[in-house]
C-alpha cells in the first residue's frame, strides 16, 4: 500500500453543528477511504509505487491514466481538506489577517470572495485560497478532482501554494444541508483551521 487514509486530527463529532458527525464519518470513512484504495490500485496497475503526488503526478497529470488522475486528486484534496478544518474557536493570526487585508481588503471581503467562488462551482468541485508566487493571495475553484498543483492551473496562474480548501461536492454537505450549499459554506468558515493556514503560508 503506497498511500494510507490519513487519520482525522479531531473526533468525528468535534465539528458539530457546522459539520455533522454522520457526514464526517461517511465522507472520511467511505469517500476518502474509497479514493485511497482506488489510487493504490491504479498505481499498482501501472507498476508505480513510491510516487510523490505534488512533484511527480500533479505537474504532469495529463500524462497519467484517468484512474490515477482522478483518485490522486481526490486522495490529496481530501487530505488537504481535513487538515483545513478544526473545531470552532480559531481566528486568523495577525500575519494571516494582514495578508487577507492586503489582497482582498479585509476578512469580510475575503469571505465574500471565497463564498462567491465556492457557491458558483457548477456541479462537483473545490474552492481554494492560494498564495501566488508574488506573495499575494487569491481564491480560485477547480472542478471534480482537480487542484491548484495540476498543470493546467500552473499554466494559468503560475506556481500556487494552496492554503485552504472547501469541498463543495454534494457528499460534503447533502445529509445536513441538502441543496443549501451557501449555508454549508458559511458553516465551513466557522471551522477553519487558521493555524494550519498560517503554517502553509509561511
Ligand atoms: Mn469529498
Amino acid at each position: 500500500m503506497t498511500f494510507t487514509l490519513p487519520e482525522l486530527s479531531f473526533a468525528t463529532d468535534a465539528l458539530e453543528p457546522f459539520m455533522d458527525k454522520e457526514t464526517v464519518e461517511i465522507h472520511h470513512g467511505k469517500h476518502h477511504a474509497g479514493y485511497t484504495t482506488k489510487l493504490n490500485a491504479a498505481l499498482e496497475a501501472e507498476g508505480l509505487s513510491e510516487v510523490n503526488l505534488e512533484q511527480e503526478v500533479f505537474p504532469q497529470i495529463s500524462n497519467m491514466p484517468r484512474a490515477i488522475q482522478t483518485n490522486a486528486g481526490q486522495f490529496w484534496n481530501h487530505s488537504f481538506f481535513w487538515e483545513s478544518l478544526a473545531p470552532i474557536g480559531q481566528e486568523p493570526s495577525e500575519m494571516v489577517m494582514n495578508a487577507l487585508t492586503a489582497s482582498f481588503g479585509g476578512y469580510d471581503e475575503f469571505v465574500a470572495e471565497f463564498t462567491k467562488h465556492a457557491s458558483t462551482v457548477f456541479g462537483s468541485g473545490w474552492a481554494w485560497l492560494c498564495k501566488k508566487q508574488d506573495g499575494s493571495l487569491m481564491v480560485m475553484s477547480t472542478l471534480n478532482h482537480e487542484n491548484p498543483l495540476m498543470e493546467n492551473e500552473v499554466i494559468e496562474y503560475g506556481n500556487l501554494t494552496p492554503l485552504l480548501v472547501i469541498d463543495v461536492w454534494e457528499h460534503a454537505y447533502y445529509l445536513k444541508y441538502q441543496n443549501r450549499r451557501p449555508e454549508f459554506i458559511a458553516a465551513f468558515l466557522q471551522i477553519v483551521n487558521w493555524e494550519k493556514v498560517a503554517e502553509r503560508m509561511a
